[in-house]
């Protein structure tokens, strides 16, 4: 459960003191607010006394482990997990010929992007809402789960009902808003690096999705801009296992988006798992000539 105070109200101290007395284990957080967040369950009759205080609740559980073993969230058993699908989402019979393809291999994992952050405004944006429903009836037929980007607050709701796992891309790692949103839903989600991200930055902005209460993240390195053009980006290799070790959370490779070239999606892969990813994510597509993005990867 977590509290939020107005920074000059002071009725918090005797909030906090009620805990005390019924040795509630919680911590405190000043920003613009004062949160605090309670671990573990509590039960109606303590809600009730808390709730007097006046502070917002907001209903989440959280839980006072932010180290975490590197397994993924329940259901999801696969390791490695592997996650494959289009760049983006362009028609049912795509979808369809992807799936059942993938399906054909044991993928579990359908991918697929219906909102999609393009560098230029005039490139594809992606179906939207009718790319979702393409993204859930394809997954249903072939006995898949879905994962998809969300990109922005408002699509929050229309996104989390046609997904599994969502999805926030590279371009929006730093925003915050976006990530405390994504606290209090009760779904996996996977956390792409910012291609300008530090390691630490990049577990930080796990942190805000993990404070808000909601461990279901997994980690996706997909590589990171440096001075090499050859490539489109460079797969930070020992972002996995140092991600890992400070996050606890499981660290999955995007071998499609380094690379920028089919050819290489395979070694990305075999190099992602030797230094011991815990999934991977890839780009398929029926006929790659006539993708409508990412084509070449
Ligand atoms: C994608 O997965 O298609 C995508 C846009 O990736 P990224 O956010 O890593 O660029
Ligand atoms: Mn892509």
């Amino acid at each position: 459960m977590i509290y939020s105070f107005d920074s000059g109200d002071n009725s918090y101290r005797q909030f906090l003191e009620t805990l005390e007395t019924h040795q509630i284990d919680y911590d405190l957080i000043r920003r613009d607010k004062i949160v605090v967040r309670i671990f573990g369950q509590i039960d109606t009759e303590l809600r009730a006394a808390l709730d007097r205080f006046g502070g917002v609740r907001q209903p989440v559980t959280v839980r006072r482990n932010s180290q975490g073993d590197n397994s993924f969230p329940a259901p999801i058993e696969t390791t490695p997990l592997i996650m494959a699908g289009p760049c983006s989402v362009e028609s049912a019979q795509q979808l369809d010929e992807t799936a059942s393809f993938l399906s054909g291999y044991g993928i579990k994992y359908l991918r697929g992007g219906a909102f999609k952050p393009r560098t230029r405004s005039d490139s594809f944006q992606g179906l939207g809402k009718v790319g979702l429903k393409f993204l859930a009836e394809s997954a249903a037929k072939y006995g898949m789960k879905v994962v998809t980007e969300l990109m922005d607050r408002s699509q929050l709701d229309v996104v989390a009902d046609h997904t599994d796992l969502i999805q926030v891309g590279s371009r929006n790692m730093f925003n915050y808003s976006l990530l405390t949103a994504l606290g209090a839903v009760d779904k996996p989600i996977v956390l792409k690096r910012g291609m300008a991200a530090e390691i630490d930055e990049w577990v930080h902005a796990a942190d805000y999705i993990r404070r808000g209460g909601n461990e279901k993240v997994i980690l996706c390195e997909r590589g990171i801009r440096t001075f090499e053009k050859r490539t489109r980006f460079t797969l930070d290799i020992l972002a996995v296992p140092i991600a890992r070790k400070l996050s606890g959370l499981p660290v999955i490779v995007d071998a499609s988006h380094p690379a920028g070239d089919s050819e290489l999606v395979p070694i990305l892969v075999a190099a992602a798992l030797a230094a011991g990813a815990d999934g991977i994510m890839v780009e398929v597509h029926p006929c790659p000539k006539q993708a409508l993005s990412d084509g070449s990867q």
